[in-house]
């Protein structure tokens, strides 16, 4: 869901480097005796992604003489592997995303390379570069070998697809303790049908909701003390002024970060700004204590010495005096 320049590398450059390895004649023959079909094929994929229209090419079981294992075969000895004379191709493309961010969840690092047309049922563009995204391991693997059948089948395409100005991430506070937030796709209105489904099914298909909900309950962890701190010394609308400066800060570098998702919602959540940062809120008073939770408030004559030890090993004690952030 986010872009990376089309690679400069021809599809014949990285095919003819790949095929220089190959020593058997017979197989080193039929390939050479292909690269028209790789070169047309090349223009072929790119006419269709720019149209958006890759699920309109046919699979097939072979190119010309080559079958597609030994196409695969290809990719995997002589552009994947250590030492392959294409090698330093897939190196050139594993190093095209910005900060090495997998442009399928823009969260993790890149760590192979995914074909956005399967080589297994694609096997003409196995080594094409056009066809070659770098992306993380999880991702490629989530993807999984499936040919798009219609329009709104298919995922992203990085080198293609740009959705990157347009605002389709969000997210709401879940309370409770610890708190948490909740992802989903709210594609603009001015949005087609195609291009809204094609995002929603990325973000399904690829558990970009299940990635981000996790990462961002380290991030409550994390920013907890600091609000606390804000709180404490300022208030509520002080606490909320931050979480909206985190929040555009994230979004100018990238529009739909889970950060800056993350913090907008929080943001707006009165609850989060109004202590529920801290995962629950308590108050002393009378003797007695009473923490409450979104859902329920547990109130508490006794052991009052026990509750306030629990709530100083976890890191929530306040001071008696210093609790104007208890919302019972
Ligand atoms: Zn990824």
């Amino acid at each position: 869901m986010w872009t990376i320049e089309k690679p400069d590398i021809s599809a014949l450059e990285a095919f003819d480097t790949c095929v220089a390895g190959i020593t058997t004649p017979d197989l080193r023959q039929r390939l050479q005796n292909i690269r028209v079909d790789i070169e047309a094929g090349e223009t072929t994929f790119n006419d269709a992604a720019e149209a958006s229209s890759l699920y309109r090419i046919a699979p097939a079981m072979n190119v010309g003489a080559v079958t597609a294992g030994e196409m695969e075969k290809l990719y995997d000895r002589h552009m994947v592997r250590s030492g392959g004379r294409g090698r330093a191709i897939y190196d050139r493309l594993m190093i095209a995303a910005e900060n090495d961010m997998c442009p399928f969840c823009g969260h993790r690092t890149v760590s192979t390379l995914d074909h956005s047309l399967p080589k297994a049922a694609h096997p003409a563009f196995a080594v094409t570069p056009i066809n070659l995204i770098p992306c993380c391991k999880d991702c490629n693997h989530a993807k999984g070998t499936q040919s798009p059948a219609t329009a709104e089948d298919q995922l992203l395409n990085a080198y293609y697809d740009d959705v990157t100005a347009d605002r389709w991430l969000s997210a709401g506070i879940i309370e409770g303790s610890p708190p948490a937030a909740s992802f989903f796709v709210e594609a603009p209105a001015y949005w087609g049908n195609e291009i809204a489904t094609r995002v929603k099914k990325h973000f399904t298909d690829l558990h970009l909701a299940k990635l981000y909900a996790s990462q961002a309950g380290r991030q409550f962890q994390n920013i907890r003390g600091a609000l606390g701190e804000i709180y404490d010394a300022a208030g509520e609308d002080a606490v909320r002024e931050d979480l909206e400066r985190r929040f555009r800060s994230c979004s100018d570098f990238i529009v739909n970060s889970w950060e800056g998702a993350m913090y907008e919602a929080a943001a707006a959540s009165d609850w989060y700004c109004n202590g529920g940062f801290r995962g629950l809120t308590w108050r002393l008073a009378k003797g007695e204590i009473s923490i409450a939770t979104p859902a329920a408030t547990y109130a508490c004559r006794v052991s009052t010495t026990a509750v306030l030890s629990i709530l100083r090993l976890k890191g929530l004690f306040l001071e008696p005096g210093a609790a104007r952030y208890g919302r019972p």
